[in-house]
């Protein structure tokens, strides 16, 4: 059986009825039919509510929640295989999730901020990596980084401090 491909990933979907909306109103608002989105839903393996569902926030599923650790943007998404046992997951796993069509960032991987910047989650800043191209990406940085400032006499030895310092502000 041939499938089309997907204008969405199971992420997107997750997301969607995570606002309250039921498949149905997913399918209308991706524009697709509602039995492909019945049957993604199925292969995905995305729960779905029991009984009679109410939308947005009058839903009990539904908290809007968005919360701050380390410097990373938490985002309230129970069904998303990378949440955690409070149910949140983090916004760079989800756009990067996106990004790629993953279902989750795979065990051993991890997202990596290419800028550094732990709160630019756009997708052009994001790249998935395995746990090992991770580190050495970081290690490699700070190699070309510290080459580079020395070099080009951006920072300089003070004997004074007996310490590194900017000469550039
Ligand atoms: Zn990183």
């Amino acid at each position: 059986m041939i499938e089309l491909p997907r204008p969405y990933s199971r992420s997107d979907l997750v997301a969607l009825y995570e606002q309250g909306l039921s498949v149905r109103a997913v399918a209308k608002r991706l524009g697709v039919s509602h039995p492909m989105v019945r049957y993604d839903f199925q292969r995905w393996g995305i729960t779905q509510r029991k009984g009679k569902q109410q939308s947005g926030k009058a839903n009990p599923n539904w908290r809007g929640g968005v919360i701050f650790r380390r410097g990373w943007k938490l985002i309230q998404n129970p069904s998303h295989p990378n949440s955690t046992k409070t149910g949140y997951v983090a916004e760079h796993t989800v756009v990067a999730c996106a990004k790629y069509n993953l279902t989750a960032i795979p065990k051993g991987k991890c997202v990596h901020h290419i800028n550094l910047i732990k709160a630019d989650n756009s997708p052009a800043n994001l790249s998935v990596l395995t746990n090992r191209q991770h580190k050495v990406a970081h290690e490699h940085l700070a190699r070309l980084a510290v080459e580079l400032l020395l070099k080009t006499g951006k920072v300089r030895w003070n004997e004074a401090i007996l310490n590194y310092e900017p000469t550039v502000d």
